[in-house]
């Protein structure tokens, strides 16, 4: 990592592994969620949207119309670089071996399509879907996307997450041990956590074996329990200097080869309900960066105190 390279970036990764950048071509693959069905709970995850992660993609039409559309979409404004079919809705592996290999299938319709990315809970991770996974590992990058979004048990039965956390670490563990990258989802601004919380979220996930980690900001949807939540007074967003302050924390106290693939969630302006310093994504990112540079932070070298 040099001077300019205050974090392991997402694109830093893709031109290190690939040669090139990596575009995501999102998909709905008409899956649903062991948390919604009544499998393992009813209403989701207390943050979790109508449309489990993925609004902006187009769930009328099929897989493979939706990998064609975007990558046309690419290919019209000559992006250079490669593909990942990256499965976003929902529990993306909540389905039978052959099925998921057949939806799977569906995504990946040409050779530029580099890597396959699936996004699921951890209580759908099998012996047997890892065994598929490994199939598409020898062709593709493959990685999958974990919502821990705390390490902290009590966090998990206040934000409805329907399992504990040793079931993540079984699956992280899995995961890894049959070679597939794991990327981690956390969540700043959850309810009821405390900053001790979330440096117990960093150092255990320092623990572990993962590839890669995505940042998110607790932001309250329409239509979700955590509006009314919000409604009723009984959750309160995270201001925004107390977010800058814990995603400092966490790029300074990550291990330096986690890849961090985000800094910041992003919700459709049109479902957002708070906090409005959501919509400014380009201004987060911005004065993330200041801060890194103004005090000197590097990934890893645990000099940023929380304030
Ligand atoms: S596990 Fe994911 S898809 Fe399922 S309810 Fe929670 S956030 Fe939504």
């Amino acid at each position: 990592m040099n001077q300019i390279r205050r974090y392991n970036t997402f694109s830093n990764w893709c031109n290190d592994t690939f040669g090139h950048p990596i575009h995501k071509i999102c998909l709905d693959g008409g899956f649903t969620c062991p948390n919604r069905d009544g499998t393992v709970g009813v209403g989701g995850c207390i943050f979790c949207g109508e449309r489990g992660s993925g609004e902006h993609v187009n769930a009328k039409q099929t897989v493979t119309e939706q990998a064609i559309a975007q990558l046309n979409h690419y290919l019209r404004r000559k992006e250079k670089g490669g593909f990942v079919a990256y499965f976003q809705n929902f529990s993306n592996t909540y389905a039978p071996v052959q099925e998921l290999r057949e939806i799977y299938d569906k995504a990946l319709i040409s050779k530029e399509i580099e890597a396959l990315a699936i996004a699921t809970r951890p209580d759908c991770i099998n012996e047997e879907i890892v065994s598929l996974l490994k199939e598409y590992n020898k062709d593709r990058k493959v990685w999958v996307e974990l919502g821990l979004q705390s390490s902290s048990d009590e966090t998990a039965i206040r934000i409805n997450r329907g399992y504990k956390t040793e079931v993540f670490e079984r699956a992280v563990r899995l995961l890894r041990d049959n070679g597939i990258d794991v990327v981690v989802h956390i969540i700043i601004g959850l309810p009821g956590e405390t900053d001790r919380d979330f440096v117990n979220t960093i150092d255990y996930l320092n623990t572990l074996p993962i590839n890669g980690i995505k940042i998110h900001s607790l932001y309250v949807m329409k239509n979700t329990k955590l509006e009314v939540y919000y409604n009723n007074n009984e959750y309160k967003t995270i201001d925004f200097a107390k977010y800058i302050d814990l995603v400092c924390y966490a790029i300074s106290h990550l291990r330096e080869d986690i890849v961090i693939h985000r800094l910041v969630g992003e919700c459709m302006e049109s479902l957002l309900v708070a906090p409005r310093w959501e919509e400014d994504k380009n201004s987060i990112l911005q004065t993330i960066s200041d801060k890194l540079e103004k005090e000197d932070i590097k990934q890893g070298d645990k000099k940023w105190i929380l304030h």
